[in-house]
């Protein structure tokens, strides 16, 4: 049941809050709803929650259409923007986790018509199958984001590995965790970078307790008992 499961990731993010004091407001749920359809957005928004995340622009577009009863919605996209679809979904997005280069942030300044909130991914890992930047790339790459006056870098996105343990997840988050905090320290007024948007099904627990700020969880919300 979808009630029992976001009560039980609820409880987790709690838990895992409580377990470093930390304030469970600090720590928004990002439904990913990629893997349903908005049917099930609809039972999860009358449960109240209603922060939404897609990562193809089609089925984005779709789910807006089909949801526009729903207002309040937050939408958020996860996935590869490619640059010829910007135009297509820059401005009916609430938040951009997957900035990557400095092309797709050119395309983005010349699409937005307000100004677009922004994660900077980064491969912390250095997974080949995964996008983002480098960490040694990141800081540079903020910098030049300085002309760019439609992109606000509100934080770092990033994925574990699957396949690792609790104690490299820990490592990984805790690596990204300090590129937050050494950006942010440069108080850069366009950049604020106090955002943390990592931690998925099989890891929120310890990505909240190293200081994520969006957990994007998606099949924990949807799995059948
Ligand atoms: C699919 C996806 C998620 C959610 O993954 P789950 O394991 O289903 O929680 C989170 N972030 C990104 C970028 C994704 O593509």
């Amino acid at each position: 049941m979808i009630s029992d499961n976001l009560q039980k990731v609820r409880q987790e993010i709690q838990n895992s809050c409580a377990l470093v004091s930390r304030n469970s407001d600090e720590v928004t749920l990002v439904g990913v709803t990629k893997s349903v359809d908005s049917s099930k957005m609809k039972e999860l928004y009358d449960l109240g929650l209603s922060v939404f995340a897609e990562n193809r622009v089609d089925v984005l577009l779709r789910k807006q259409a089909e949801l526009i009863d729903y207002p309040k919605i937050e939408w958020h996209f996860i996935g590869h923007l490619q640059r010829r679809k910007v135009k297509d979904v820059i401005n009916r997005i609430d938040y951009f986790h997957a900035l990557e280069s400095l092309k797709l942030a050119a395309e983005i300044q010349k699409r937005a018509n307000h100004i677009i909130r922004c994660f900077v991914e980064v491969n912390v890992s250095g997974e080949v199958s995964k996008q983002g930047l480098r960490p040694e790339e990141v800081r540079s790459f903020i910098k030049e984001l300085a002309n760019y006056d439609k992109i606000e870098v509100v934080g770092l996105m990033m994925m574990a590995p699957y396949d690792s343990t609790k104690e490299e997840q820990r490592a990984y988050f805790t690596q990204l965790k300090k590129l937050q905090e050494e950006i942010h320290a440069q108080n850069d007024s366009n950049e604020p970078c106090t955002q943390l948007s990592m931690g998925m099904s099989n890891d929120y627990q310890v990505a909240i307790e190293v200081g994520a700020t969006y957990v994007r969880v998606g099949s924990a919300l949807f799995e059948e008992e």
